[in-house]
């Protein structure tokens, strides 16, 4: 059973020689009478919020810590090969939080749900029908409140989250622009996914210029990804009553020390900024959004792009990849196909 694990704590930017791919043993079997299932893991989704779990925290953060020497763990999609679950038998197929190794043991499956949709590639549970797609589809409409004929603005808009935000807002009838890290994803914003506008953060020397040219008129709703100088320069080009939905802050997460901004802008406007985590938006609503979703993906309205690592030896320089944007679209690594 071929794993990969955290060998050791993390300091400022991850790198491959953070984790290891090692040979652990398996044991076919259940436990008699417990709620287990044993499942072969098919795709595993790379997410830059591990990076956080890769540091020791002093106040326990919302989700624990990976452990040096343990197997890491996150979103995937997998095969039951054997099941104590009376939800589960053997050959289902399930998304939700698995182990980055093969075969994993999954002591109670409270995390992992069936897949409902066999029309589109089983890797969709990783990005667009799963975490990524729920947290762009709650974060715009739960969270930011966009409506009809606002001014939309998305950073890391060309990843995971990013490219179904644009997408989304399109469908609402928002303007829509889009930043992102290289030119080619800038032209797949507005190529591929309808982004009205784009621009590459990396070759603009004055972000606030930058939002300025796009958004003349300011912007009604902010879908924070990255943080620093990005979440700066947005919040000087605010609209009253404007909303900012503070998903991530992925240029923060290698740091010691984060970046300030200041907040104080948010007064004279009005602007409501306001955190949100994905796992709030379970059960009932979910299953809401996987059906919205699954009917604008087979009606051509949403479109996705992944990017593909193929092995489970290439999983740590995927999840590596995400902090120098060598992803475009939704990272995701193949272990095994059916
Ligand atoms: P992505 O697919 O967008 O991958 C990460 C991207 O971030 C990279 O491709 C890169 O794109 C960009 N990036 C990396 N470093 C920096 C930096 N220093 N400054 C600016 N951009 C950077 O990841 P996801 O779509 O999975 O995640 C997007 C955000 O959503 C993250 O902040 C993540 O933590 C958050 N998230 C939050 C959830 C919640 O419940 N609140 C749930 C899921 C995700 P580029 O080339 O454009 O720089």
């Amino acid at each position: 059973n071929r794993q990969v694990i955290l060998k050791r704590y993390v300091t400022g930017c991850p790198t491959v020689e953070d984790m290891e791919v090692v040979t652990g043993t398996l044991r076919l079997a259940v436990p008699p009478g417990s709620p287990a299932v044993l499942v072969k893991n098919l795709y595993l989704s790379c997410d830059p919020y591990m990076r956080t779990r890769m540091t020791k925290h002093a106040v326990p953060s919302f989700v624990p810590d990976y452990v040096p020497g343990k197997v890491l763990d996150n979103c995937g999609v997998s095969k039951v090969v054997l099941s104590g679950h009376p939800d589960f038998k053997p050959g289902d197929l399930l998304w939700g939080v698995t182990g980055w190794e093969e075969y994993t043991l999954i002591p109670n499956p409270v995390f992992c749900h069936m897949i409902n949709h066999r029309e589109f590639p089983l890797s969709y549970y990783t990005g667009v029908l799963g975490v990524p797609g729920l947290t762009a589809y709650a974060g715009l409409f739960e969270v930011a409140k966009a409506k009809k004929g606002e001014y939309v603005f998305v950073s890391a808009a060309a990843g995971a989250v990013g490219q179904i935000v644009g997408q989304l807002a399109k469908l609402t009838g928002c303007y829509v622009v889009g930043s992102a890290g290289s030119d080619h994803k800038v032209n797949l914003l507005k190529a591929k996914f309808g982004f009205d506008d784009a621009f590459n953060y990396k070759k603009e020397l004055d972000l606030n210029a930058a939002l300025k040219r796009c958004f003349p008129h300011g912007i009604d709703v902010y879908f924070e990804n990255v943080g620093g100088a990005m979440l700066d320069a947005v919040l000087d080009n605010m609209r009253h009553r404007g909303r900012v939905a503070v998903c991530g802050q992925v240029s923060q997460y290698n740091l010691e020390r984060p970046d300030s901004v200041d907040l104080f802008r948010l007064v004279g406007k009005h602007i409501r900024m306001e955190g949100f985590l994905v796992s709030e938006y379970a059960g009932e609503y979910r299953r809401r959004f996987e059906e919205e979703m699954a009917r604008y993906l087979t009606e051509g309205k949403v479109v996705c792009v992944e990017d593909v690592a193929e092995g489970i030896e290439a999983a740590p320089a995927a999840l590596v990849g995400l902090f120098a944007g060598r992803n475009v679209g939704k990272q995701v690594v193949v272990v095994a196909r059916e």
